[in-house]
């Protein structure tokens, strides 16, 4: 008799374009990679655990607010749960599903000891005053309290969160058990056992595999034209290395509009205006183009780096750069990936590519667990290197079996979270 097969989850849409249908598709892709271990690969198509919580807080007027917040641990078959949180009015379950399957295969594919988890509140937190967004955030930590902890599942920044909230969380979580548990969080402030290097972890590392890429490419960072879209911390960190090494930064893209500018912005100049106007519109030097005109940009590296579902079928057959970085998570629908292999330009994807900010939010982990901090120089140097080797051993991976970087980063990745979930066995 032949077993009948995993029912579908009911939880989930079947939108193609969702961020969880495009995870899916990838793991569709690396299956044929996997030889024995593909055997397991249901358990990577299946969140372990997901949980919704009702956030309620009094808002500053008196008034009472239900937020709907999240925290999903995708697969802990390597170490505990790890993954940022994110704020957004549009965030879902099924995008925090995706979101952490993507740091299982992230983690795996540097080789943390972790598993894969993310989190979020549907919430524009520019509606909210500061006093609100702390309640938010601590009444939310106290939700997730009964699944986190530095053993279980250890959240971080993500879009819209920052030090300040990973701060909350921290004391929350320590105020809930007695004792203060700095390693329940990373991407904490410095006084809070923070790590030095943190906040620009994750566009150094966009630029580390840039680097890394080019080269292979031989394509030269000394006057190369580069266009990010998002210029938060990562699209920002990323955009100011890549101009420090040579390149000129000639557009921007975020939610206030597009900009471009032939000759090259000022990248500290670009920063300085964001963190002053909260946008690249109005930028000295730039030009105002229509958002669509992003995408033909003249330009040699293409730096996405804001929200998923960015590059469509339709937006890759006009791409011109010959390299994209994926700084953020999920920029790249399937089909797109097709389309932007068939033209010849190289994708470092997201899981591969944005892997700095977990990778020194690992080292914030160790340092917090040991009392004993590293200097700055320690952590970016080390940081170079684990991304540099695992780079190498990916590329290695994709030229052996001909396939993409993205399917060789899947296909190291899930070797390894299958191999460890064959070796722990199947409970009971
Ligand atoms: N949110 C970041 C990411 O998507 C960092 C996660 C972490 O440091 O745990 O990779």
């Amino acid at each position: 008799m032949t077993p009948e097969p995993s029912t579908p989850l009911s939880f989930v849409s079947d939108s193609p374009e969702s961020p969880w249908a495009t995870y899916l598709s990838q793991v569709d892709r690396v299956v044929p990679y996997l030889g024995p271990y593909a055997k397991w690969a249901e358990t990577l198509k299946r969140p372990k655990r997901a949980l919704i919580v009702d956030v309620p807080i009094e808002m500053d007027d008196g008034t009472v607010r239900h937020f709907e917040g999240y925290r999903v641990q995708h697969n802990l078959s390597r170490g505990p749960g790890k993954g940022g949180v994110r704020y957004h009015p549009d965030v879902t379950l099924e995008e925090v599903m995706a979101l952490s399957a993507w740091m299982t295969v992230k983690t795996a594919a540097v080789g943390l000891p972790f598993g894969g988890a993310k989190g979020g509140i549907r919430l524009d937190p520019k509606e909210l005053s500061i006093k609100e967004l702390e309640r938010v955030t601590r009444r939310y930590t106290s939700e997730i309290g009964i699944i986190i902890g530095p053993q279980r599942d250890i959240p971080a920044p993500d879009v819209n969160t920052n030090g300040q909230i990973m701060a909350w969380m921290m004391d929350t979580y320590s105020m809930n058990v007695g004792g203060t548990a700095t390693g329940v969080v990373t991407g904490k402030p410095i006084h809070l056992g923070g790590s030095l290097g943190r906040v620009k972890a994750t566009g150094r590392g966009v630029f580390v595999t840039g680097r890394e890429a080019a080269r292979r490419l031989g394509l030269n960072l000394q006057g190369a034209r580069i266009a990010v879209q998002g210029m938060g911390n990562v699209g920002g960190t990323a955009a100011e290395l890549f101009v420090q090494a040579g390149g000129k930064l000639v557009a921007m893209q975020d939610h206030t509009g597009t900009v471009v500018n032939p000759a090259g912005f000022d990248a500290k100049a670009v920063l300085e205006h964001v963190k002053r106007t909260g946008g690249v519109a109005d930028v000295a030097g730039g030009e105002k183009v229509d958002n669509e005109a992003f995408w033909d940009t003249d330009c040699d590296i293409l730096i996405p780096a804001a929200l998923e579902g960015q590059i469509t079928p339709a937006r890759a057959k006009r791409i011109k750069a010959k390299l994209v970085l994926e700084g953020a998570n999920g920029p790249t629908l399937p089909e797109a990936d097709d389309v932007m292999h068939e033209r010849g330009i190289l994708v470092v994807p997201d899981v591969i590519c944005n892997a700095g900010g977990v990778t020194v939010s690992y080292f914030e982990w160790v340092q917090d667990f040991s009392s004993f901090f590293w200097t700055e120089d320690e952590i970016n140097v080390r940081l170079d290197k684990i991304m540099v080797d695992a780079l190498n051993h990916i590329w290695e991976t994709a030229d052996r079996h001909k396939i993409t970087l993205r399917t060789g980063t899947f296909a190291v990745a899930c070797e390894r979270i299958l191999i460890a979930r064959q070796e722990r066995g199947l409970y009971p």
